[in-house]
């Protein structure tokens, strides 16, 4: 794959880093996205000037405001993104339910829902997994029963990130329990969180953050008119979501700028007049995270184009998944080896901090990302997706 750039490549780059410097206030830049403190706010200011722009929604199907931007502008823009340290876009809204709503909804439902995706009127959160129902997530129990115009909602969901910010969820329940396959009888509601019977209750995770929650639906009255795609076919909707959820998760672009923040971390650290970069030993296992990205790059690119085509194959986007977030933990895991006894840090405590000031930020982002590995569905289940893919191609030759 040529990834060098075209001369409209590059200036489609130039245009973008210029509107970076031009719109990115320097205290939007460079705030940890799984700083639940201070990121939402600063997130919704910095997406209502994308929205302005028309950028917020490139990725969108043309009739709803996408773009049509090629694989390469996405990078393009992806990348001067992070190199300005700017704040993330909401996955969630952005990312998953915006384009599933475009696909999946009803005119009424784009026009009522997607304005106020782009607004930021909603904050939405994913409502499928349950205690017993995470990789095994046809067997989920959450029961919807109709009754008139509206289907009655009950059981618990869990892991659920940002139903405490949330004014919207997406959620699978159960419509069927008779059904065939446990598959056959599962339907998507969009659920209003301020409805009655809802109880969200946080869980709070090791990097100190409160990101996820319990959420309990005691009862929840939630109209016909709420449901995503069929009724009982809420399979397949999922399993379009799931693909948009697990291809963004390499964000190998993010991962390069830790890589970037790692390398100054041990050149800052000095014994000597060596640094760490000195070392055989760290700049070899350095070295080789670099080359590993520099592959990922190329394969996520490829996953983006056989995407757009309609042609990206289930495994590819979970070989994806599970090499992007596990190189991210290596990454995250040789700086902390680099900031020694900084890594000790916490942002809110009184010990001493690295003088590259990366330190802190780089452990709660280590922490977060042990995460990585389970969510957008664990990485021992994408491996088996992966296996039953490639042996049963093989059993055809
Ligand atoms: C940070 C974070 C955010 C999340 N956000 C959300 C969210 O917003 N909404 C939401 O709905 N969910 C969310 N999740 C939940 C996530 O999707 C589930 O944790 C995940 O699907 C795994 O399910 P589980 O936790 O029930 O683990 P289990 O399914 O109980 O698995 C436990 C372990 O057993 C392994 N295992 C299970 N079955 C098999 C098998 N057949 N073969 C091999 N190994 C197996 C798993 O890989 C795992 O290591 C989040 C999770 C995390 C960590």
């Amino acid at each position: 794959m040529d990834l060098t750039l075209t001369a409209a490549e590059l200036s489609f780059q130039a245009e973008v880093r210029d509107f970076l410097e031009a719109e990115l206030k320097p205290e939007w830049r460079g705030v940890s996205h799984v700083d639940n403190r201070t990121q939402p706010a600063i997130m919704a200011q910095w997406q209502a000037v994308l929205a302005k722009k028309g950028w917020l929604t490139a990725g969108w199907p043309a009739a709803n405001g996408g773009l049509g931007w090629s694989p390469m502008q996405h990078h393009i823009f992806k990348e001067a993104c992070s190199k300005a340290r700017a704040p993330k876009i909401p996955t969630m809204s952005i990312g998953m339910i915006g384009p599933l709503i475009c696909v999946f909804g009803s005119p009424a439902q784009q026009a009522f829902y997607l304005p106020r995706i782009v607004s930021g009127a909603d904050i939405w959160c994913q409502g499928f997994s349950e205690p017993g129902s995470g990789s095994d997530l046809a067997s989920l129990k959450t029961a919807a029963r109709r009754e008139g115009d509206d289907y009655i909602v009950s059981g618990q969901k869990i892991w659920t990130s940002y139903a405490h910010l949330a004014s919207q969820m997406f959620c699978l329940v159960r419509t069927d329990p008779l059904a065939a396959r446990p598959q056959a009888g599962i339907t998507m509601l969009l659920i209003d969180m301020t409805l009655p019977g809802i109880t969200v209750r946080p869980i709070r995770t090791i990097d100190g953050e409160h990101h996820f929650n319990e959420v309990f639906l005691d009862d929840v009255r939630v109209p016909v008119r709420c449901r995503l795609g069929g009724e009982h076919k809420g399979w397949d909707v999922a399993r379009a979501l799931l693909a948009f959820e697990r291809s963004g998760i390499a964000d190998v672009v993010a991962t390069r700028q830790v890589l970037g923040d790692v390398a100054a971390i041990a050149a800052g650290e000095k014994r000597d007049n060596a640094s760490l970069l000195d070392d055989d030993d760290f700049a070899n296992r350095l070295a080789r995270l670099e080359i590993a990205l520099d592959s990922l790059e190329i394969f996520e690119m490829r996953v983006m184009e056989a995407t757009e085509r309609e042609a990206a194959k289930e495994y590819d986007v979970s070989l994806l998944k599970i090499l992007g977030s596990e190189l991210k933990q290596k990454i995250h895991m040789l700086g902390i080896e680099a900031l020694g006894r900084f890594a000790a840090a916490w942002p809110d405590d009184d010990a001493p901090v690295h003088p590259s000031g990366a330190g802190a930020k780089l452990v709660v982002d280590a922490l977060f990302y042990r995460a990585g590995s389970i969510y957008g569905g664990a990485n021992e289940i994408q491996r088996n997706i992966v296996a039953k893919s490639l042996l049963k191609s093989a059993s055809e030759i």
